[in-house]
């Protein structure tokens, strides 16, 4: 039977920005409700070790992570609900008693006086299902995040954007060797990105090449190489040594359901005002990956989340609402 609830402050996404700004809207006494979507624990749920969140001498898990900030904000008060927000009526305003109305999957109603979307963004993946079978074993989005595991060894970045060219430029800072992998016979990143790229000595560059295939040995199996395909001549194929593969072809954001309800760029990351978490709505709020395609590290978001839930609550007392 689908219910209605009403609370002060709906946090949608359980991610690090999701928690964070339940954490701190719960002990401000908001009572918040979160609502977790189909990942709860969000993105570092599908990665091993975690070496640069603050606090941890020794590395850990992603999914172990998640459950500490998801016990936490438990503990301190957060009620969660598994659903997912499909339906969002938020560039309207609230209604006569200051409610936005929201929809969940299960039929479920929201009715909330302030919102943080927290929704984060999935990173573009390739589609083949060898990339899907070697994620942690050689497969990575985030070379922040994993490239020091492969210091002194091979890898490959795919793409040529902004990203591709950044994360091959700080890899070399571990690998020996940095493959870019490329389409096209040109690049879309900025020039002086370009021209870093093309003065580093450690990487190499292979123009106009797609990955068929990942190639996995050993057991438990692990990327040994890549099958390229000539994209200017499909019947050419090669095959490329490397002890890990980083795909960044771009990330898409989760906007999902608020696209048309608060302002986005043209991307569809949620547009907030510069160093606040604040949306175009008042009383809307966005932390995280959603309205972040610079930094998008764990560390960030949660600290966008307790802006978020911080002016939360200043528009909660400025309206007189709250506990
Ligand atoms: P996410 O973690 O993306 O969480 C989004 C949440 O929103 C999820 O719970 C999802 O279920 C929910 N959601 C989405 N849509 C809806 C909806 N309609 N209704 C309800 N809920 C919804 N960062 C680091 O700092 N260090 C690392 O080592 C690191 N490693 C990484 C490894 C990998 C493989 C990846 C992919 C990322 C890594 N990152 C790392 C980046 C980091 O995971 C992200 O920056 C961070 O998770 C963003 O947090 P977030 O809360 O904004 O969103
Ligand atoms: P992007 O600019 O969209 O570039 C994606 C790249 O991946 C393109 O080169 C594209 O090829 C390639 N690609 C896409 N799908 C592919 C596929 N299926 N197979 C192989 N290659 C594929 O994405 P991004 O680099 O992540 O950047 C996203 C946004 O963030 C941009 O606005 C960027 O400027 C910004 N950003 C800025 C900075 C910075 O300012 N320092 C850093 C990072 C990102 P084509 O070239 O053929 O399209």
């Amino acid at each position: 039977m689908a219910e209605t609830h009403h609370t002060d402050m709906l946090i949608v996404g359980a991610g690090p920005a999701g928690y964070t700004a339940a954490i701190y809207a719960a002990r401000a006494g908001m009572q918040p409700l979160l609502v977790t979507g189909m990942q709860p624990g969000g993105q570092l749920t599908i990665t091993d070790e975690i070496e640069n969140f603050p606090g941890f001498a020794q590395p850990v898990q992603g999914p172990w992570l998640m459950e500490q900030m998801r016990e936490q904000a438990e503990h301190v008060g957060t009620k969660l609900l598994y659903d997912l927000i499909t339906e969002a009526s938020l560039k309207q305003g609230p209604d006569a008693e200051g409610y936005f109305h929201l929809k969940g999957d299960s039929g479920d109603l929201f009715l909330a006086r302030t919102v943080v979307i927290a929704t984060g963004a999935q990173a573009k993946w390739l589609g083949l299902d060898s990339e899907k079978k070697y994620q942690g074993a050689g497969v990575s989005a985030c070379a922040t995040c994993d490239g020091f595991f492969y210091r002194g060894k091979d890898v490959a970045v795919i793409g040529g954007g902004n990203t591709a060219v950044e994360e091959a430029l700080y890899l070399t800072h571990h690998a020996s060797t940095v493959h870019l992998i490329h389409r096209r016979d040109s690049l879309k990143a900025e020039r002086i990105l370009q021209k870093r790229l093309h003065d580093n000595p450690k990487i190499k560059v292979h123009w106009n090449r797609s990955v068929r295939e990942i190639i996995g040995e050993g057991s438990p199996a692990v990327v040994t190489a890549l099958e390229l395909t000539d994209t200017q001549d499909n019947t050419k194929t090669e095959r490329l040594a490397v002890d890990g593969v980083f795909v960044a072809i771009g990330h898409s954001p989760s906007t999902g359901p608020f696209r048309h309800e608060v302002l986005c760029d043209e991307e569809g990351y949620i547009t907030t005002q510069p160093g606040t978490a604040s949306t175009s709505i008042p009383g809307i709020f966005a932390a995280g990956d959603i309205q972040d395609k610079t930094y998008r590290q764990a560390v960030t978001a949660a600290g966008t989340g307790c802006m978020a839930a911080l002016e939360a609550e200043r528009y909660l007392t400025e309206k007189k609402y709250g506990a």
